[in-house]
């Protein structure tokens, strides 16, 4: 269907950082799968783990128990530091249906009727996670929808505090809005909405579905704030190019869903939970989130430094970061960056994100780094 519109290159293969097209080109590739290829392409802690699953036992349904679950929500309790109890599921559209599904009972359970979302936020394109996405041109011709969702301006601590009162259920927030073009909050805006809820009953739900397993230099960017959501959903990096969505419920969170309140035949697929315990073994056996932060920076420094009319900065942290551009030329530098064998994203008319592979080398950086200037030259003309 025309929905994507026409893909500028066909892939074929990949292995670490770069990719092949159809026609045996080699780029390196900058945006991996946004933000998804965490491990980069063909890893061998990941072939080796998803061949040995499949080999093994490749689907269960929720009828029956499979270790790679259990093992993997364990884990990712492990790693929030809190008792947690997880859904599983196959994508970041359906872990958010989830998070819905648990707040709207919550809100039933206790007189509250309405939610608050962030404006420009993006949550999914389902219709439950799309009622909560904020970006008028893919929300507006899909609506009106049944649930009522508050907008309010990203960033802003005092508007939120007026939106969320007693009737609130949940706050659905990003800790740094990735579709909206890699938009961070000012500094205490996280810690600010973790008050804001406590004092209200109203729930956090932290989407970290592309901020988390690492792209941040952190294994959940809200991590760095400080700050425990009540709700968390991870999907893109968690399964290293598996479908894997989680919906982790912290403390009493957890406890909100019913035998019979929700479910997924395909959800917590042995293969892809195998994938995703293969990711989160590599990020700590190989300290993967020292390498981002250290690469991260380079990237970060490297593209600071340049002086070019048509690039206006840098914004972001870890490997997930927007070079913003003087003009709406995205569109272009995406495919001048194509030309010079670098595969880049144009996220918004005037942003370019990038997010590599955790594992993509300095070397590889540097490379891109350098090959920045002619790729905006390019650009502008
Ligand atoms: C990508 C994304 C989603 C949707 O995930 P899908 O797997 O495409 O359904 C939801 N929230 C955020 C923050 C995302 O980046």
């Amino acid at each position: 269907m025309p929905n994507y519109g026409v893909p500028p290159v066909a892939l074929a293969r990949g292995e670490g950082s770069a990719v092949w097209d159809v026609d045996g080109r080699r780029y390196l590739d900058f945006i991996g799968g946004i933000a998804v290829s965490s491990l980069g392409h063909a890893h061998p802690a990941l072939v080796e783990a998803v061949s040995r699953q499949v080999a093994t036992l490749a689907h269960t349904s929720n009828l029956f128990l499979h270790e790679p679950e259990v093992l993997l929500a364990e884990r990712l309790g492990g790693l929030l530091g809190a008792p947690a109890r997880v859904f599983l599921a196959n994508s970041g559209t359906e872990a958010n249906e989830a998070a819905l599904k648990l707040a709207i009972k919550y809100g039933k359970a206790n007189g509250r009727s309405y939610f608050v979302a962030a404006e420009m936020g993006f949550h999914g394109r389902t219709l439950g996670a799309l009622s909560l996405t904020g970006k008028p041109s893919i929300r507006d011709q899909f609506g009106p929808f049944p649930i009522d969702v508050r907008f309010v301006p990203y960033g802003d601590a005092d508007a939120l505090k007026n939106a969320v009162t007693g009737d609130c259920a949940a706050v659905f927030l990003e800790p740094t809005q990735g579709e909206a073009g890699v938009v961070p909050p000012p500094d205490g805006y996280l810690r600010a909405a973790r008050e804001i809820c406590s004092a209200t009953g109203a729930l956090l739900v932290a989407d970290e579905i592309q901020s988390a397993i690492g792209r941040t230099g952190h294994w959940f960017a809200h991590q760095a704030d400080g700050v425990l959501p009540d709700l968390l959903t991870l999907a893109k990096g968690l399964g290293g190019g598996m479908p894997i969505g989680a919906c982790v419920g912290i403390g009493a969170a957890g406890t909100i869903f019913d035998k019979g309140d929700h479910g997924s035949t395909f959800g917590g697929n042995p293969v892809s939970c195998a994938a995703a315990l293969a990711v989160l073994d590599t990020i700590e056996r190989e300290d993967l989130l020292a390498h981002v932060r250290a690469v991260g920076q380079e990237l970060r420094d490297g593209i600071a430094a340049i002086r070019h009319p048509l690039l206006k900065g840098v914004r972001g942290r870890g490997l997930w970061l927007a070079a913003v551009l003087t003009a709406d030329r995205s569109a272009r530098v995406q495919a001048a960056a194509q030309e010079a064998g670098f595969l880049v994203n144009a996220l918004q008319p005037d942003a370019v994100r990038l997010a590599p592979p955790l594992v993509v080398t300095s070397t590889e950086v540097r490379s891109f780094v350098d090959a920045l200037p002619g790729i905006l030259e390019a650009a502008n003309d």
